[in-house]
């Protein structure tokens, strides 16, 4: 009998980070300390359930809950799970010609696709779209923006003990925010407090961890201010440099020269905004291999989307570093799927979502990294209690 998806759950979900974060260089106040995961929930007559977040559907512009309601009817209810990716040699390779329209827009409804049919094939995601590749997923930590200023009088400091709690909690790579002075203070005192903070946390927490940072274009416009950041910083190793400033191939051909000269070992890295990859100046960046790390987002493109992507880069030699904050609890599940399938791999962006919904007790960080999920699907369901606590209240229910 033809697998069919026979009923589907809407439900927000609220995701709290572990603590309070400050705000980056464009957002004009700190991102708090809740976010919601639109929850989808998809069973099919067989028994099999996929989930998803749907988020960007309801965060679009337009966007609303009967939207996304009348989406999950025209493109999944009723629909066989058989029909919704195409294979070649056993693998999923694309999707289904009647969906993929709709799969290639939404990332969210690729990930619910490829769950689905892993899921009802017995499958993990990694088998499903090629192989597993890796057991241990190394994770960096996300969440080290402006703390600063949210606890003024205590400044530096704050930012310090933000990163060394997180160096307790078990992480050994920490992504720091940086550009205060784009917006969030005088370009001067900006460059002189984003100068400390690299400084400080590797003096606090040492050699051994890895340090990126990530400036949201905050540079943008200061280019004696950039120079001084890339060379003052260069004592601190870091991994890589995100986003420092706008994407064009003139700013990234003078970026690249700081970073030939004084810190050639690290990696300049973009893409997040870049929602149809590769699109406008990353196509570019990418040809002239302006950059060594790209990074669309993980549930705003999908797992195809990512996979097909993959062999493009590889040609460039260019890493995939997909951007995961703001995807919840969801994103880091479905973050680990991908990174158990894609070859080349360097770190999953961890927003320190704390348990809310899912029956992922199996999620625990050791020693930097997490255990490669072994499937089905992403390897993770929904806590039927946790969700009649705060999701079902709240749910739609579509039926076919
Ligand atoms: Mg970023």
């Amino acid at each position: 009998m033809t697998d069919t998806i026979d009923r589907i759950t809407v439900a927000p979900i609220p995701a709290r980070h572990w603590t309070e974060l400050g705000r980056n260089a464009y957002t004009p106040e700190g991102l708090g300390e809740t976010r919601t995961e639109w929850l989808i929930r998809a069973c099919t007559t067989s028994g099999a359930e996929g989930i998803t977040n749907a988020r960007h559907t309801v965060a679009a512009e337009g966007g609303s809950v009967t939207r996304l309601v009348a989406d999950l009817r025209e493109v999944f209810l009723g629909r066989p799970v058989n029909s919704l990716l195409r294979f070649s040699n056993g693998h999923a390779v694309a999707a289904g010609s009647e969906v993929r329209q709709a799969l290639s827009s939404w990332g969210w409804m690729d990930i619910l696709a490829v769950d689905l049919v892993s899921r009802s094939r017995g499958q993990s995601i990694a088998a499903l779209l090629g192989e597993r590749r890796r057991d241990r997923i190394p994770a960096y930590e996300s969440t080290t923006y402006f703390q600063d200023l949210l606890h003024p009088q205590r400044g530096l400091a704050e930012v310090i003990g933000h990163a060394r709690r997180g160096f307790a909690h078990g992480f050994r790579q920490f992504k720091i925010k940086v550009g205060r002075g784009g917006r969030a203070m005088t370009p001067t005192a900006g460059l002189r407090r984003d100068i400390d903070v690299v400084l400080g946390i590797r003096d606090a927490l040492g050699p051994d961890v890895d340090l990126m940072v990530d400036a949201n274009f905050g540079y943008d416009h200061q280019p004696d201010n950039l120079a001084d950041f890339i060379r003052e910083t260069s004592p601190a190793r870091l991994t890589w440099l995100e986003e420092m400033i706008t994407a064009s191939v003139e700013g990234y051909r003078t970026l690249r020269e700081l970073q030939a000269a004084h810190c050639p070992e690290t990696l300049l890295v973009a893409g997040e905004v870049d929602g149809n990859p590769p699109s406008g100046a990353f196509v570019d960046l990418i040809e002239q291999q302006l950059i060594d790390g790209y990074q669309p987002d993980i549930v705003r493109i999908g797992l195809l989307r990512w996979t097909q992507l993959e062999g493009r880069l590889a040609e460039k030699s260019i890493l995939p570093i997909p951007h995961n904050f703001g995807n919840g609890r969801f994103g880091l599940i479905a973050g680990l799927a991908l990174a158990t399938s894609l070859d080349s791999w360097v770190s999953l962006e961890d927003e320190r979502i704390r348990p809310n919904v899912y029956a992922d007790d199996e999620l625990t960080l050791v020693n930097g990294a997490y255990r490669a999920p072994d499937g089905p699907g992403l390897g993770i369901r929904v806590d039927d209690d946790a969700y009649a606590r705060i999701g079902a209240p709240n749910e739609v229910v579509i039926r076919t």
